[in-house]
């Protein structure tokens, strides 16, 4: 039987990563992200195998990102019992991602079920629970960077730096199939050189397929210097007006990145060392992951984390656990800076701070993350006059700032250099991209005379 390999999910879309690898005797998955959707598409998707959950031989995980770790528990209650790989870091921070999931799932569906209650529907229940998400990590089997392991009968991994976030893997496979041995990459997803905290993503060779993400392969972000200078320009205006600056943040990777960023800002003296709380205890957490696998951090964070002075600890900050100090925060009329999630402004503590500070001129809300469609972060960068925050409308006042120069993604230009670094290549998968992006990446790499290719959902192919 020759090795194949299909495309479960996160195919002409950006979540729900998930691919299988077969050959004569072993079954291997590759991710079992989350697809995030609307509620009932949400259900059926990530209850949907298009294989045996029971016949995997092992889980190769890439990263933490819900997207790429956020149905294992559900895969587990289908019936996987094998072992899950993934780095130290990986395994560490996908604990905490997924209670997190299971949390909002748990509550998501008792709201839902109050309504269903009253209409005499039938009741729901969550994909998992937090419990069963505590559970499934304990299946975790960490792995080290650069070591090559047999995962499953004919299969051998290694994982490599991607660059990406904390603890993120380049996944690559030895298939042997009868004399000869097929090597397969997965940059799903590929981080960016030059990142502030981790190392630049690291080059597989030898490859003959190549699976990789296009979230932006049509197009180029401004270089991560500009995050910090306009970082700094926006609070210092915010000061001048006596305000205080909010800023939504995906408690994973891009928190701690403005922490980083705002230490340095201060330490340089260009801006003033006004208070900083990090109103999150999703976001504490996961920080104090990171100031624990400096293994997974450039150089340079490492060392100044081991000789005590760590990015992450610095007078004026202030980690936030207490509801009620959260709450406070609001009576307390200096300026300040406010870290809070969720990311796109849809649940969490940030929405108290939104409601409380967006209708007053001084104050500024700084957008440093990607805002989907339809949520209430696309809604204040889009600076509607008029936005609706537990179902009162509140004026948009507040001066609105978006910084697009985070992304921790490789760009188009980041990823055909890293392409051309990989080659010779059989054959480039593109996944993990809206279809606009993986279109222009496959546009570009044919252009390039390169056998690209944008497979379609659950597609089988040989690899041969
Ligand atoms: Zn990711
Ligand atoms: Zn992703």
């Amino acid at each position: 039987m020759p090795a194949t390999l299909q495309f479960l999910g996160g195919v002409r879309t950006v979540t729900g990563s998930s691919h299988l690898v077969k050959c004569l005797k072993s079954e291997v998955l590759l991710d079992a992200g989350l697809f995030q959707g609307h509620r009932d598409e949400f259900y059926k998707v990530n209850t949907t195998f298009e294989y045996n959950p029971h016949k995997l031989d092992a889980l190769i995980l890439s990263h933490a990102h819900i997207d790429h770790c956020g149905n294992i528990p559900g895969v587990i209650k289908k019936g996987l019992s094998c072992k899950i790989y993934t780095t130290h870091a990986t395994k560490d921070l996908s604990k905490l991602m997924l209670e997190d999931s299971g949390k909002i799932q748990e509550e998501d569906i008792n709201y839902v079920n109050k309504i269903n209650r009253r209409l005499g529907m039938p009741l729901r229940k969550p994909l998992y629970t937090k419990k069963e998400a505590s559970k499934a990590t304990r299946k975790f089997h960490p792995l080290s960077y650069g070591h090559r392991f047999c995962v499953a009968r004919n299969i051998f991994a290694t994982l490599v730096d991607a660059g990406h976030i904390l603890g993120s893997s380049i996944i690559v496979l030895d298939i042997k199939d009868g004399v000869k041995t097929i090597r397969l990459g997965y940059a799903v997803d590929l981080g960016r050189r030059g990142l502030p905290l981790l190392n630049d993503p690291v080059i597989p060779k030898g490859l003959d397929y190549l699976i990789l993400e296009s979230t932006y392969g049509g197009r180029m972000h401004a270089p991560i210097q500009d995050a910090e200078s306009r970082l700094r320009d926006a609070i210092n205006r915010t000061i001048e007006r006596k305000g205080k600056i909010i800023i939504p943040s995906f408690t994973l990777e891009r928190a701690q990145e403005v922490i980083y960023f705002l230490n340095k800002l201060i330490r340089e003296k260009q801006i003033p060392a006004i208070p900083i709380y990090v109103d999150s205890p999703l976001a504490t957490d996961i920080t104090e992951i990171f100031q624990f696998h400096t293994d997974y951090l450039n150089a340079e964070s490492a060392e100044a984390i081991k000789r005590g002075d760590s990015p992450f600890e610095f007078l004026n900050l202030r980690y936030v656990r207490d509801q009620r100090e959260s709450k406070n925060l609001n009576n307390d009329k200096r300026p300040m800076i406010i870290i809070a999630g969720s990311g796109m402004c849809e649940s969490g503590r940030v929405l108290h701070h939104l409601k409380n500070n967006i209708e007053d001129s001084r104050n500024t809300v700084l957008v440093v993350g990607y805002m989907a469609k339809d949520t209430l972060g696309r809604r204040i960068v889009e600076r509607l006059r008029y936005v609706r925050i537990f179902g009162v409308e509140y004026e948009l006042n507040a001066e609105v700032v978006v910084i697009n120069a985070f992304s921790a993604h490789a760009d188009k230009a980041g990823l055909v250099d890293f392409i051309n670094k990989a080659l010779p290549l059989k054959r480039i998968f593109l996944v993990h991209g809206d279809e606009e992006q993986s279109l222009a990446l496959f546009n570009t790499l044919q252009g390039m005379g390169l056998n690209a290719y944008l497979p379609a959902k659950n597609e089988e192919v040989l690899l041969e």
